[in-house]
């Protein structure tokens, strides 16, 4: 520590050596094709396909790890996935990127026990539900399981032949709140508040067209959409983390992490991007591969204009706040011979017992979603875990000193993305789907949420493939 005048002064002396050093890195443009904003999965599927193409590439990336909503939670105990795991048997692109980078693949993903029910204030099996007297759904719909109820009113009533379906003029008749669709199918009001979904209709018609198309138009009563796609699912080896970290390494040092893009400018000739640490980066063209909230941060010399500038300002992403535990002592569900897993009516959506891929059973997830995730987010996340720990033991005694916390995750909390999805609230489809993926002068649009035909990662590569392809014809052009 500096004590004396003389001491203080060289010290004084080689901090303004230091910052004039970092203004001076920092004041040094660096020149490349195209800058990709974001190293999610479309951000580094669009890197990629780029690099390949002999262009040179800058891939910018906020957080001090690639992958954004792929991410592997390495430093929790039992190592879950926070975000995506479930790869399905037609994600052409992302099948394609494990085999070319060689990213191991195994079978089945994010397997769960079945579920017991936690409805009108009791456990309920899955057997007893259909004659249950908590159960109020109206005639066909009391076989129906809580979670399987809105597919299974999807699937009945589809008016989509394929996926592409959702952006024709004629579908905006489904651009509405799907309780309006489902009360003029004669669903019950009980029904509507187990099913408790809010955003657009037509974005959920498609993507349930999309699973028709590979699964079959089978109406499994029993299970949800992602039940049906675990088991012929794959999962990456090691943690779902490992695909983007390959990707990024295939790209070097092109990608750079900790930079916090904030301002956009563009020339009739470049475009130029400033990060928050005062780095800038200029290239022809540019790629946002940054979900909307983020982008709604970033400053536009030239602004987005129309409907572009609403979608941004305004897109809806649902939220999702979980809690991962490791379990402890004899399994609970022996002891209380209920289903392990658990869906409830009550504050925590559910809860998921993992089944291992070596088929152990040793880790669970409570899932908390939409406004109850929304609502327990307001909690420190220690009394978050407390919260949803009380409140499983209350429903099911059975869990008592069965749970131990090992980490709590919220995405709408998490900055660079803030929402597990997209989610187009009704009328907003028909607004922006189309507008909203068309270029902002030099700057083009990838990520899950400009997606056309597919979801989740798939989707994610779908549209980094599309936003190179755009650039590749401009380049070219
Ligand atoms: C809980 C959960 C479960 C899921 N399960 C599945 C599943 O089983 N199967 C499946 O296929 N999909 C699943 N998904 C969806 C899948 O994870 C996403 O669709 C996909 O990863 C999105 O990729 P992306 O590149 O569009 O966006 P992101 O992954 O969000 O990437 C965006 C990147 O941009 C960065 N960024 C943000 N702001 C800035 C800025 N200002 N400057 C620079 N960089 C910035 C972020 O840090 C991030 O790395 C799940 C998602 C969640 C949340």
């Amino acid at each position: 520590m500096p004590t004396t005048r003389r001491e203080l002064l060289q010290v004084a002396g080689a901090a303004t050596a230091a910052v004039a050093l970092k203004a001076k890195s920092a004041s040094a443009v660096d020149k490349t094709d195209v800058i990709i904003i974001g190293a999610g999965l479309s951000g580094l599927k669009a890197g990629i396909e780029l690099a390949e193409q002999g262009y040179k590439v800058r891939v910018l990336e906020a957080n001090s790890r690639v992958g954004g909503r792929a991410f592997t939670a390495d430093h929790f105990s039992t190592k879950p996935e926070l975000g995506a795991s479930q790869i399905g048997p037609d994600y052409a692109r992302v099948l394609d990127m494990c085999q070319r980078l060689d990213v191991k693949l195994g079978p089945g993903s994010n397997i769960n026990a079945p579920f017991a029910y936690y409805v009108g204030g009791r456990i309920i099996k899955k057997e007893e539900w259909k004659s249950a007297k908590e159960n109020k759904t109206v005639g066909d719909e009391r076989a129906v399981l809580p979670q399987a109820l809105f597919s299974y009113y999807l699937k009945k009533h589809m008016p989509f032949k394929a996926a592409e379906d959702w952006l024709e003029p004629s579908a905006a008749q489904y651009d509405v709140a799907p309780a309006v669709w489902l009360k003029s199918k004669g669903v019950s009001d009980e029904a509507l508040r187990l099913m408790d979904t809010e955003a657009s209709l037509l974005t959920l018609m498609q993507e349930e067209a999309r699973g028709m198309t590979i699964f079959g138009t089978g109406n499994d009563s029993t299970k949800d959409r992602f039940q049906q796609y675990a088991e012929s699912s794959q999962h990456v080896v090691g943690g779902t983390s490992r695909l983007p970290e390959t990707m990024a390494k295939k790209l070097g040092d092109a990608v750079q992490l900790n930079k916090i893009v904030a301002e956009i400018s563009m020339t009739t000739k470049d475009i130029t991007v400033r990060c928050l640490d005062g780095s800038t980066y200029t290239a022809a063209l540019a790629i946002s591969a940054i979900p909307f909230k983020p982008l709604n941060r970033v400053s536009f010399a030239q602004p987005l204009q129309g409907m572009q500038a609403e979608a941004v300002r305004m897109m809806p992403y649902a939220t999702n706040t979980q809690v991962y535990f490791a379990l402890k002592g004899a399994p609970y569900w022996e002891q209380d011979g209920f289903d392990a897993s658990l869906w409830s009516d009550g504050p925590v959506t559910n809860l998921r017992q993992s089944i291992n891929y070596d088929g152990t059973r040793t880790r669970a997830m409570a899932f908390v979603t939409g406004k109850k995730g929304d609502r327990i987010d307001q909690l420190p996340p220690k009394d978050r875990a407390a919260f949803v720990l009380a409140e499983l033991e209350r429903m099911r005694p059975s869990l008592k000193d069965k749970l131990e916390v090992v980490g709590v995750h919220s995405w709408p909390q998490y900055m660079f993305v803030e929402g597990c999805r997209h989610s187009y609230n009704p009328g907003q489809v028909s607004r922006w789907a189309i507008d909203m993926i068309k270029p902002h002068g030099r700057l083009h649009f990838a990520g899950e949420h400009t997606r056309r035909l597919d979801v989740g990662m798939e989707s994610a590569m779908e549209s980094g493939e599309r936003a190179a392809i755009e650039v590749i014809e401009r380049l070219q052009g």
